[in-house]
């Protein structure tokens, strides 16, 4: 099976660039489920002390931008809005803060990562005013499709949020790819399929799959440590990405299946970063079901 993967998608969206990259950019955004808007102590896996507010870094949003435009003289900039909830502002601070990022002359495209409970409607309305200068992608945090899932790892959102909110990114024309992690607690295939399903049906571009990996300060480092919870092995992470994948193509490009956790922060599984072993481990599956 010939898998899409997100560098196809960013041809299709950039086609008058020969190559993109993205640079990831922080604003200084917060979180409503670490601020008290909908929860405190944020999702279970987030390393949210590491993040605190903020590194919200030394530089400003356009000295990284132009940081960034250094290092890839030959590329196209998709400036990607990375850190925290990049949506959770007032729409006037949101404002400020993309304009000068997307009239750049070197950014192609501006990519901004969010949770599907930070998409009202005024808020989609200024990305879609943005959208008619350059694309706009909206990077929705899923998770999972089980509800009971996402009260467990204290998410403070629900599927029909990532619904609705995908929904109305579309209607507005707005590009939309998402994050998914494989290997929650309780969850097991069945939850895998119906998380790709529902990526599926939301029409999304782009989708990351992450393994459930531990990493260090977290909440289920605590669990972890005290054996109250266990990790998938490297076999049936494969097994499932490569179901997940077969739902989800060839509308929805792959972006990713390993994490993205610096080797530092990472309490377990040691393979989670290997992405080149598991995108083998993936295709072993796919070609099995083949
Ligand atoms: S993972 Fe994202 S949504 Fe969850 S607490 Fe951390 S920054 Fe907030």
């Amino acid at each position: 099976m010939n898998v899409k993967l997100y560098k196809d998608f960013l041809k299709e969206v950039f086609s008058q660039c020969e190559r993109v990259r993205k640079v990831s950019l922080n604003a200084g955004f917060s979180c409503p489920n670490l601020d008290g808007t909908v929860g405190k102590g944020g999702c279970a896996y987030c390393d949210n002390k590491s993040f605190s507010s903020v590194a919200a870094s030394e530089f400003s949003v356009m000295e990284q931008l132009e940081d960034g435009i250094r290092k890839n003289k030959k590329y196209g900039i998709l400036a990607y809005f990375q850190s925290y909830t990049n949506t959770h502002a007032p729409v006037q601070k949101l404002r400020e803060v993309f304009t000068p990022v997307i009239e750049h002359s070197r950014v192609v495209g501006i990519s901004i990562g969010t949770r599907p409970d930070c998409l009202n409607p005024e808020v989609v309305s200024l990305l879609a005013y943005f959208n008619k200068i350059k694309p706009v992608i909206v990077e929705i945090g899923v998770q999972s499709a089980n509800d009971k899932t996402l009260k467990n790892i204290n998410r403070n959102h629900t599927s029909q949020q990532t619904r609705d909110a995908a929904e109305r990114c579309k209607n507005a024309g707005l590009l939309i790819t998402s994050h998914i992690i494989i290997g929650l607690p309780n969850e097991d295939m069945n939850d895998f399929v119906n998380t790709a399903k529902l990526i599926a049906e939301c029409k999304f571009s782009a989708v990351k799959i992450h393994p459930l990996h531990i990493v260090k300060g977290t909440k289920f480092a605590e669990e972890y440590a005290q054996g109250k919870i266990g990790l998938l092995g490297f076999d049936d992470y494969c097994k499932a990405a490569a179901e997940v994948i077969r739902i989800v193509q060839p509308n929805v490009a792959i972006e990713r299946v390993s994490a993205e956790s610096p080797s530092y922060m990472l309490v377990a599984p040691d393979w989670c970063g290997q992405r080149e072993k598991i995108w083998e481990g993936i295709n072993a599956n796919l070609i099995c079901e083949n």
